[in-house]
């Protein structure tokens, strides 16, 4: 008899990780748009060159073994009726249960010029123009430049100040800062992070907020909350604070503004809440399509902890539930169901410190930086990876690579 063909969409945390619980259970195929996981979280490490590509990006060829296939691919449609996804460049691919795994879209909430003028900082070559802009603000600096004049030249803008954004800021004044003492430039950069809300990382509890404030102040990127962007263009940020709008010069806006819905989930015949996320079950399942089952930012789950909404950790904890359900209902079994909780928060804040919050207790610099390269370790996919990585951070250190001019850049 023919195994059950299980269609995974989304090579995330959502899809990778049901993918690897999936193996040699059934017929599975896992369909990305890009060659590699990416371990979101250690992104602005690798801005950083504290971490390589390989440690944080795998190929999917490495962590699949013989009995997952693997198609890159966009994704063009998916036919729930049919039971049919249109993938471009290839035959449309039928299945007996599809995961829904792919995930969210930068959201650039109508703000003009933002699509088109902003850097996003989702994809690892996202982190590669950003790096590459930085390089050459600074390259443009000629050593006798007033510090006024490097200032402007150096001036990068955050827009959103939630973890993203503070991790990113931070890391990026770091940088930034560092280079500017290398190439012996006069005066500093400047950084700035841009919040409409009153506060920084507007998600997260008081306890990991003062480090993260500490964080900002320390690496002197320069916070302005209750501040709403209203136009980018190639080289001006417009904001708008208290009902007066200022201009600014600048050398890189950074968008980390938010996540909403790919046209593809949008166009999807499916029950969907008022964001347009599709509502599960508590098994996963969608409501009208007993084998569809959709997790991570795609999904609105509703036994979460709130604040778990919109995380990898969300997605990881999902994905396991959504494997053993899609087992359950190939064989006939009952569906099971899971109230997922927080498991710790973990944030990088420059180039030397971290915060994080583990058993109601939160702790920062040089240990939590070191406590969270461990963490993640531990949660990177395939033990395989986890001991090479372990090993390449452990025996090879985790420094961050100065910005150098072009030429000598990584
Ligand atoms: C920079 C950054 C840092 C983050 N840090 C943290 C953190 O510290 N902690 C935390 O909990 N969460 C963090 N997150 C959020 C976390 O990454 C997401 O919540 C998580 O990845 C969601 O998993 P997912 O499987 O739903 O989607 P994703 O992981 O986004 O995976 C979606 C996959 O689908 C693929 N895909 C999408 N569209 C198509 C298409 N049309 N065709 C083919 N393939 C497609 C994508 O390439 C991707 O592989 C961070 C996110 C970012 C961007």
């Amino acid at each position: 008899m023919s195994k059950a063909k299980i269609l995974i969409l989304g090579g995330g945390f959502g899809g990778i990780f049901t993918a690897l619980e999936l193996a040699g259970s059934a017929d599975v195929t896992l369909v990305s748009d890009e060659d590699h996981f990416l371990f979101t979280p250690m992104l602005y490490e690798y801005l950083s060159g504290e971490v390589e590509a390989w440690h944080i990006a795998p190929r999917f060829d490495e962590l699949l073994d013989d009995n997952i296939n693997f198609i890159q691919a966009t994704i063009t449609g998916i036919d729930l009726a049919t039971q049919s996804v249109l993938l471009a460049g290839h035959e449309p691919v039928n299945y007996d249960a599809l995961v829904l795994a792919i995930g969210g879209v930068t959201n650039y909430v109508g703000v003009e010029g933002a699509e088109n003028f902003t850097l996003p900082f989702r994809k690892l070559s996202h982190a590669d123009n950003l790096r590459q802009r930085m390089v050459a603000a600074l390259d443009r600096i000629p050593p006798d430049f007033a510090p006024q004049d490097a200032r402007r030249e150096t001036t990068f803008a955050v827009v959103g100040a939630g973890a993203s954004g503070c991790e990113l800021s931070t890391k990026m004044a770091d940088l930034l800062n560092d280079a500017f003492k290398r190439r012996a430039l006069q005066g500093e950069p400047r950084v700035l992070v841009i919040e409409m809300g009153d506060r920084v990382v507007p998600g997260m509890g008081d306890q990991i907020r003062e480090f993260v404030e500490d964080a900002l102040h320390k690496s002197r990127v320069e916070v302005h909350t209750q501040t709403r962007v209203v136009k980018v263009t190639a080289d001006e940020l417009t904001f708008e604070h208290e009902g007066t709008q200022e201009s600014l010069k600048t050398a890189g806006v950074v968008w980390t503004g938010g996540v909403k819905m790919s046209p593809l989930i949008e166009h999807l015949d499916a029950e969907k809440n008022k964001r347009g996320l599709l509502v599960v079950k508590p098994t996963l399942q969608l409501s009208q399509h007993v084998n569809v089952f959709a997790l991570g930012d795609i999904a609105y789950y509703p036994d979460a902890t709130p604040t778990l909404a919109g995380t990898a950790q969300l997605a990881f904890q999902q994905a396991s539930l959504a494997a053993r359900n899609i087992k359950a209902y190939m064989e006939g079994n009952e569906m099971h169901t899971k109230h997922f909780e927080e498991l710790g928060e973990a944030l990088s804040l420059g180039t030397e410190r971290a915060a994080v919050l583990t058993g109601g207790k939160a702790f920062g610099g040089a240990l939590a930086r070191q406590a969270r390269f461990a963490l993640y370790t531990s949660r990177l996919p395939t033990w395989q990876h986890r001991l090479r990585v372990g090993a390449s951070w452990f025996f090879g250190g985790t420094t961050p690579q100065p910005l150098l001019p072009l030429g000598f850049e990584r």
